[in-house]
């Protein structure tokens, strides 16, 4: 059965059926921190819905992943500084796995409050909980986290390495993020969330003027229209519609 062709030095010993995936998962993260990166570009991976890994230079943050990492994917990582939580609808967050990445790294997590709570609060020293546009370092990088809008509470977030800019809009709704600027975003387009689309996506993208806006968080429709939008209105601005696990570089 093919199922049995894969390589021990990638995973544990889970069930059959799991095998595939967790090879998959733990080739994926070390696709994605084996990538040459040259000046100015970054690498990232897009694991569905609002879930992002991304390195840049050695920095490496991870974003809404819920359980779209197999255990056998955070055994991979080399590093981790950084994850980070939008809200705790199951397709965002998951306490488990989240668990297993504090574990696994180092990472500090920062997280909108119920996350937070759930996670432990306060006894976790590892665990800041992000309030609306109050600014704070964390292992040498600015985060600031903006109330998005959605049926739960929301944080979408603006996190700087130096002077490069990353934002990540969860499945939120439009919500003014003008003093945030950023030239790399991560925007949510729609399906399944019902607060974001493809022209919430755009009004974020006017606020940011991103180098480059990665869709994520709906339809390929939903992706190709908020690209269109972009392409008309905003020339500087490219829009890449991401591969699903797969490492993508873009040059920043
Ligand atoms: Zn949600």
């Amino acid at each position: 059965m093919q199922v049995y062709k894969f390589r021990f030095e990638c995973g544990k010993v889970l069930r059959s059926e799991y095998l595939m995936s967790a090879q998959k998962g733990c080739e994926l993260i070390r696709d994605l921190f084996s990538r040459p990166l040259a000046t100015g570009e970054v690498a990232f991976v897009y694991l569905g819905y609002a879930g992002i890994v991304l390195r840049l230079e050695d920095t490496v943050m991870a974003f809404d992943v819920a359980n779209l990492l197999e255990n056998s994917a955070i055994a991979a990582f080399e590093r981790l500084d950084l994850l980070v939580f939008t809200h705790n609808h199951g397709d965002h967050y998951n306490r488990a796995r989240a668990r297993r990445i504090l574990k696994d790294t180092a990472a500090h997590i920062v997280a909108q409050k119920q996350v937070a709570e759930d996670l432990g609060g306060a006894q976790l020293d590892r665990l800041t909980i992000a309030e609306h546009r109050s600014p704070f370092s964390v292992g040498g990088l600015e985060v600031v986290a903006i109330n998005g809008v959605h049926p739960r509470p929301i944080n979408v977030y603006r996190v700087k390495k130096g002077r490069l800019g990353v934002f990540h809009g969860g499945d939120s709704g439009y919500s003014s993020v003008k003093d945030f600027p950023a030239q790399l975003a991560f925007l949510p387009t729609g399906v399944p969330s019902p607060s974001c689309s493809p022209e919430s996506a755009f009004r974020f993208t006017l606020d940011l003027n991103p180098r480059v806006a990665v869709a994520m968080h709906g339809t390929p429709a939903q992706m190709n229209s908020f690209k269109a939008l972009v392409k008309r209105k905003l020339p500087d601005t490219t829009v890449l519609i991401p591969r699903k696990n797969v490492t993508e570089t873009i040059l920043l």
